[in-house]
């Protein structure tokens, strides 16, 4: 059974927040570039969108080094984890992933009719491979992998995650989430996209809705075995959702590198101010590989998400391993010394 849960508010929207450091959203966003492609596009805004669309997924396809035919768009990622779930599980089988882990795949596949095999994360807070693999039976039907991993922000060694896709993805497709990879730094920080142009039966589903500041604006994309994309594709068509506006804003963030490095440079820089302060006070982070970060809390934790919402401040508790944890977003860096002064009143 699942080792971790989520708490949450009786009313969540009943104060204003100062800083909204809940939902994982980039504060510098959309960049400028977008918002003046949005504008441009409003006039076409009578007509579908496919030629638009298709024009960005060549894009897409080449820096993905990928056909065309592997990639499937959605109006954010969440959309593609949702139809993935629901076609892979809608005549039943299971689906193996680390617990704690983002639940969007999970919940819908539950729902559809398949089964939840929860694996423990490592002592690290990586995946646990091997414990994975032992998981995965002849029901299995997709091994969901975060990388990194949301809610606790830690990366699974890379060559350990290689090795285990090259081998497991003989036996059942791997769907790999980097929706934070962008922002990750080091040397653990690697993609798994070449699996997919080398033949392996691996998806990487990606996210402008983080590096790209996008969330409010919903485009996203996986690309995988052309097989495993028709499957999806041949029940749930991929872009239908994905506004003409959207559609251009992420087609000018995508080749918007100064924005994507300033993101990154800054929430580098909140990750550690937030560090180093919670550190002071006594709290043990979790090194975070995202613009997100975690942390164990004393404190019941729909207790402590009252009192920081009290304080104008959102942020997210869990209950993970026995223990209540509270996960900060990366705002601005005014919105994390409201944060730090936040939880020094409550401590
Ligand atoms: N995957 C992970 C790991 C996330 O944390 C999120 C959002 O927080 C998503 C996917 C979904 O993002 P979107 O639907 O905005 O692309």
């Amino acid at each position: 059974s699942p080792l971790s849960r989520e708490y949450f508010l009786d009313d969540p929207k009943e104060t204003k927040l100062f800083a909204k450091l809940n939902a994982n959203e980039n504060p510098y966003g959309p960049p400028a570039s977008a918002k003046k492609a949005v504008a441009e596009a409003v006039d076409g805004g009578n007509r579908y969108a496919w030629r638009e669309m298709y024009s960005l997924v060549d894009k897409i396809a080449k820096k993905e080094n990928v056909d065309v035919k592997q990639i499937m768009m959605g109006p954010g990622s969440s959309d593609l984890l949702e139809k993935v779930a629901i076609v892979k599980f809608m005549e039943g089988g299971n689906i193996v992933s680390a617990d704690p882990t983002y639940m969007s795949m999970i919940r819908v596949a539950e729902k559809a009719g398949g089964e939840w095999k929860p694996v423990p994360c490592t002592k690290e807070w990586a995946h646990d491979l091997d414990a994975m693999e032992a998981a995965i039976d002849e029901n299995t039907k997709l091994v969901y992998v975060c990388n990194p991993n949301n809610p606790v922000g830690a990366m699974t060694p890379a060559a350990d995650l290689e090795a285990f896709c090259k081998r497991v993805s003989k036996k059942v497709p791997i769907f790999i989430d980097e929706a934070y990879m962008e922002l990750a730094e080091g040397p653990e920080a690697k993609s798994m996209a070449h699996l997919v142009s080398e033949g392996y039966d691996v998806v990487v589903c990606r996210t402008f809705s983080k590096i790209m500041g996008m969330a409010g604006l919903r485009v996203g994309y996986m690309f995988g075995k052309q097989e495993f994309i028709d499957d999806i594709q041949k029940i749930t068509r991929g872009g239908m959702g994905i506004s003409l506006t959207s559609i251009m804003a992420a087609d000018a963030a995508f080749g918007d590198d100064s924005f994507q490095t300033m993101t990154k440079t800054k929430n580098t820089a909140c990750k550690e101010y937030v560090s180093a302060e919670l550190k002071k006070m006594g709290y043990d982070p979790i090194p975070s590989y995202t613009n997100f970060m975690i942390f164990p809390i004393d404190m019941d934790g729909k207790e402590f998400l009252k009192k920081m919402q009290d304080q104008g401040v959102g942020v997210r508790a869990f209950n993970i391993m026995d223990k209540d944890w509270c996960r900060v977003s990366m705002g601005t860096m005014d919105e994390m010394k409201m944060f730090v002064s936040a939880i020094k009143g409550i401590s």
